[in-house]
């Protein structure tokens, strides 16, 4: 595996690449949701490229930048392991310069549900991923349901700025007990664990009850709300794929989103129904 941490050297080694190259973008302290998409990258290309960045802009002043678990060694170990051909793990010095132009998430579903929670977060998502597109001019870039909204937002950037890569949803990875891994859990103590739980809960419910035909939203919400009680929600939000807010659910083109903080933690959690 090649380790590569300036952005120059990023572009010279893809350059040299024939064949199909699938990219894989994180923040690293890398757990199974990750090593998921790595997976499915090597299989479906040449050559897989990792990075690991802890992007600071789209951290809002007061979040969790500092605190964001690093495992670079490990990390590195589960890359090897997994067969990635490339990692590229840049500094912040080589990703920003001082002034330089920002991009802002479309108006309005870059600024709902996480947006609206985490006003601006989007727009430095969607600077660092352009970014590393650019630099990896994958064929194919991995990105996890976990972050549907994200997913949402990047294949929208893709499509608007006309750019040659595949954006592949990849599906949320969990614990035994329902649990979506992420790399925040590591916070969580041994009650908030069981709290988190309740995430996964309401929207499994939720998926019970929309089997037993139960389609109207608002119905759905205060459902899962109840379950959710003992967590401080943020949102429990049902929208068609489009992100668009709805009133019935819509089978195969729903998606129910919730965020919640659980002691200092915020998780997110969702179900594509
Ligand atoms: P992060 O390191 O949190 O920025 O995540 C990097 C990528 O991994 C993103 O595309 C996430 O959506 C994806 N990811 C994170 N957690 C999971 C999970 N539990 N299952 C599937 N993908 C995930």
């Amino acid at each position: 595996m090649i380790q590569i941490t300036d952005p120059k050297s990023l572009q010279n080694y893809r350059n040299k690449i024939q064949e199909n190259v699938g990219f894989v973008p994180t923040m690293g302290a890398l757990h199974e949701g990750h090593i998921s998409l790595i997976k499915k990258s090597i299989t479906e290309n040449g050559k897989t490229i990792v990075s690991i960045f802890v992007n600071p802009t789209q951290f809002l002043p007061g979040e969790d930048l500092d605190a964001y678990p690093r495992k670079l060694q490990a990390d590195l170990k589960i890359c090897e392991l997994a067969g990635v051909d490339c990692l590229f793990m840049p500094d912040i010095q080589e990703m920003y310069e001082k002034d330089e132009l920002s991009i802002k998430a479309p108006k309005i579903k870059g600024y709902i549900l996480e947006g609206y929670n985490r006003p601006g977060h989007f727009d430095g998502v969607l600077q660092i991923v352009l970014k590393l597109l650019n630099l990896t001019k994958p064929t194919n870039a991995y990105f996890g349901k976990k972050d549907a909204q994200q997913l949402f937002l990047i294949q929208n950037m893709v499509k608007h700025l006309f750019l040659e890569t595949t954006i592949v949803p990849c599906e949320i990875v969990r614990e035994h007990d329902g649990l979506a891994l992420s790399s925040r859990n590591v916070y969580l103590n041994e009650q908030e664990r069981q709290d988190a739980l309740l995430l996964s809960k309401s929207l499994k419910t939720a998926t019970k009850r929309i089997i037993e035909g139960e389609r109207d939203t608002e119905t759905i919400r205060k459902i899962m709300l109840e379950i959710l009680s003992p967590t401080a929600v943020e949102y429990v939000q049902i929208v068609d794929r489009e992100f668009n807010y709805i009133q019935e659910i819509q089978i195969n083109n729903s998606i129910i989103l919730v965020a919640a903080r659980v002691g200092t933690t915020r998780l997110i959690d969702n179900i594509w129904v």
